[in-house]
């Protein structure tokens, strides 16, 4: 038997296990993993959880993994008992080793690693705004995978590397927003000797994801009544629910399905009009506490998608100013000790809302995700540069895509970029 197949929720049928679309519809397809009660194994970093990855090896070298522990200090400042954090970044006191400091990087090693287990020759090509590009960075520089990164040029401040060889890695920003990005990225991806990385519809990146959920369950034992993420596209809490579903059918960690509370950061959030139908209008992502969550077309109403996930988990979605998310993050930095990104701010935020409407209590049992953090920790540690940027290309330049090509291949056949 195979250790998973990858299946439709929708139409039941099995696809191929690297398909990122359904033959039949829309939906999301998902790993079904043979395996139904999961064992951590003693691999490095995330592969803690390889059962439930659907990968057949690991890259050893410069994995962290997900690390969950009981709040005191924000838990008491907001009078909650059983507050448990799940912690993705660095922060060697408690055992957190994500170099990149963003939970990006539970989506990049198994990605990459099954591209190496498909003898992937192609570039891989990575549009993003910033932490993805950062995780992917960081794994390509450890396999030597060839990378494309497509970045808007004033989101650069973000790409920085702990790593010493980035030779694999080609940076091109693009004098525009992340959209811009997104589409120059697609044009290359469809070209020979390219290949993009799936997003939201890529198992390896939801399963990779899923182990937030799988490490808050395996270490309190049960699963919680409350879960809280600040979402972009919404694939952590996806992810999350499940994660959730494959830890209920397990059988040793009680029979409730987590609640969805995701967070996003107003006016920038598409998810929180869909859900609530209240329009929104600012100016995105210019009017952000923390642009990595802007993202326009998210995988809401597909079948496995955020509809699914909210309704089966009687889940919400909450909307957060840049003040509440600014306060909440202060709030966590000082009460916790260490430094956390932005975007992880407004999941605070939203905590702290939940529990002023009384729409969580005082003795619920909730896991709040921490989806970046300690990156002041990490340079007190590390020196960090910042990764060369090839070329910049204008998105109203005709001849944008024919120079990225000629800078690709100039990079790839005479090392340099
Ligand atoms: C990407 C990102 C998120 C949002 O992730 P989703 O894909 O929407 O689940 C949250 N926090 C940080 C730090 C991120 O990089």
């Amino acid at each position: 038997m195979s250790k998973y197949v990858v299946k439709c929720p929708r139409c039941e049928e099995v696809q191929d296990p690297y398909a990122l679309h359904c033959e039949n519809d829309d939906a999301l397809l998902r790993t079904e993993y043979s395996k139904k009660q999961i064992e951590t194994s003693d691999m490095p970093g995330i592969w803690r959880y390889i059962d439930w990855l659907p990968v057949n090896g690991i890259i050893e070298e410069g994995t962290g993994r997900p690390v969950t522990y009981k709040s005191e200090g924000f838990a008491k400042e907001l009078g909650l008992n059983d507050l448990n954090i799940t912690f993705n970044g660095y922060w060697p006191e408690k055992g957190a080793f994500i170099r990149t400091c963003s939970f990006k990087d539970l989506e990049s090693f198994p990605t990459m690693q099954r591209l190496i287990e498909r003898d992937e020759e192609r570039i891989m090509v990575v549009a993003s705004a910033g932490n993805t590009a950062r995780a992917f960075a960081h794994v390509a520089s450890i396999t030597g995978q060839k990378l494309l990164l497509i970045v808007p040029k004033n989101s650069m401040h973000r790409l920085w590397t702990t790593d010493d060889d980035t030779s694999s890695i080609c940076t091109v920003t693009v004098e525009g927003d992340y959209y811009q990005a997104i589409a120059m990225a697609e044009k290359i991806a469809a070209k020979e000797g390219f290949v993009s990385e799936g997003g939201a519809r890529n198992v390896a990146r939801r399963d990779g994801m899923a182990t937030v959920m799988l490490d808050a369950v395996l270490t309190t034992g049960s699963l919680p009544q409350h879960y809280f993420q600040a979402v972009g596209s919404g694939t952590g809490g996806i992810s999350a629910w499940e994660a959730s579903m494959r830890l209920l059918e397990d059988g040793r960690f009680g029979n409730n399905m987590p609640r969805l509370h995701l967070a996003q950061n107003l006016p920038c959030a598409p998810l929180y009009s869909l859900w609530t139908g209240i329009e929104l209008t600012g100016r995105c992502p210019e009017e952000m506490h923390d642009d990595v969550l802007y993202n326009r077309k998210p995988p809401y109403s597909a079948s496995g998608g955020v509809k699914d996930a909210l309704d089966d988990t009687n889940g919400m979605i909450y909307g957060i100013t840049n003040k509440e998310a600014e306060d909440a993050q202060k709030l966590f930095e000082e009460t916790e000790g260490i430094d956390i990104l932005p975007a992880p701010g407004v999941a605070c935020a939203a905590l702290i809302k939940a529990v002023e409407t009384g729409e969580i209590n005082a003795d619920d049992s909730i896991v709040l995700n921490i989806t970046g953090g300690g990156q002041k920790r990490l340079e007190e540690d590390f020196t960090t540069k910042q990764l060369d940027v090839g070329l910049t290309v204008s998105p109203e330049d005709p001849d944008a895509e024919k120079k990225i090509l000629e800078k690709i291949s100039e990079f790839f056949n005479e090392g340099g970029c």
